[in-house]
């Protein structure tokens, strides 16, 4: 699996104890190599501008930690003894990871720390609204007794808006939660860290992680609903209520239907998969000219957001059937006929390419950026 390197924002190394600078000569170590770049000490030693004999204690450490391991020699025309590699070990620790986003039932997966995945279950969703936290956590545990090597971290990606901080899911209709201490329960029932993260934000992170995704991009999930995450400079954005991304029901057709929530021609009464659906088994004929009506109203509702973050990718997510390669044209003329000028380059749209296991890997890549700082 290919993978991209996110931005180093989030880091602050103002504060200097000495166990903050054994974090982060470990981290620039790691960033070094991570996922498949191998190079001696004295490389390492001028990347990470560490002295010679700091660098070679840290790899020592990460040596003996699991998280780096010792490789071939270096060719050298130079004389002498050839240097040693040393390159990052993704198999040394495992990550457990549950998308519980999706209505039929949880699907969990375990992966190395390059995101390869190596075990996969899924459970159904027996007792809906609320889901029982308990049958997360079991099936949490279920996944870690399954991982091939000690688990760095568990992660779940869920609907709803989430302090991802805490780990808190603030308010998650379709599971009947609000304010559910999640990660805190999973550490007490696992003993490992936790991360709890909304499954639109994983997915976006997953983009960014595992499919080459830009720094300043944004991700639109097509499904019962529409939600929508977005990443400037490499950082997820949460809001001010953790709810950035919830365009769902923002109203785009003053004369448009009726919404659940009470007002009219929201943006998802237009497009989300139920809506799409029906009106294509009511006109069968025209099925793509459903998608592109769908796509035009899209992408002209993303132009503004777009502009004002000077977004340079759109990736739209959701079931085949409705969001395909048309769609994501027709979005992408829309938007770049109203937000291109001479500020404003092309925005490049396209289809999620990572299918269902998006939002789990999302989630491992969190527990990574959250533990490792690798990512
Ligand atoms: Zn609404």
């Amino acid at each position: 699996m290919a993978l991209t390197r996110t931005s180093h924002t989030r880091d602050d190394y103002s504060a200097a104890a000495p166990s903050d600078i054994r974090q982060r000569n470990r981290t620039a170590v790691l960033r070094a190599i991570y996922p498949n770049v191998w190079c001696s000490r004295a490389e390492l030693s001028r990347i990470t501008g560490m002295s010679k004999v700091s660098t070679s204690d840290v790899v020592a450490e990460l040596i003996q930690d699991g998280l780096v391991t010792e490789g071939g020699y270096q060719n050298s025309p130079k004389p002498g003894k050839p240097a040693l590699l040393v390159g990052f070990n993704a198999r040394s620790m495992n990550v457990a990871s549950v998308d519980i986003s999706e209505a039929d039932g949880m699907r969990g997966i375990v992966t190395d720390l390059a995101g390869d995945v190596l075990e996969r279950d899924q459970e159904p969703i027996v007792e809906h609204m609320p889901l029982r936290t308990t049958q997360v956590v079991e099936f949490c545990e279920r996944l870690v007794a399954r991982a091939h090597a000690p688990v760095l971290g568990v992660a779940v990606a869920t609907p709803g808006t989430v302090d991802e901080r805490e780990g808190v899911v603030l308010a998650a209709p379709n599971l009947g939660w609000t304010d559910v201490e999640l990660a805190a329960l999973l550490r007490d029932r696992l003993g490992l860290e936790a991360t709890v993260a909304n499954d639109a934000d994983c997915a976006l992170f997953a983009e960014r992680c595992f499919a080459q995704g830009s720094e300043n991009m944004m991700l639109v999930q097509v499904a019962k609903g529409l939600g929508a995450a977005m990443l400037i400079g490499g950082n997820v954005v949460q809001g001010a209520d953790h709810a950035a991304g919830e365009i769902g029901h923002v109203v785009v057709d003053d004369d448009g239907p009726q919404c659940v929530c009470g007002k009219r021609g929201c943006l998802e009464t237009l497009v989300s998969t139920p809506v799409l659906e029906r009106r294509i088994a009511q006109e069968p004929g025209h099925r793509d000219d459903v998608v592109a009506d769908a796509g035009a109203i899209l992408g002209r509702a993303l132009a503004m957001p777009v502009a004002m973050s000077n977004i340079s990718e759109v990736i739209v997510a959701g079931p085949e059937d409705v969001v395909d390669d048309g769609m994501a044209r027709v979005v992408r003329d829309t938007i770049n006929d109203m937000v291109r000028s001479r500020f404003i380059g092309a925005v490049n749209v396209r289809r999620s390419q990572l299918g269902a296991d998006a939002a789990a890997l999302g989630a491992v890549a969190f527990v990574m950026r959250d533990q490792l700082r690798i990512l």
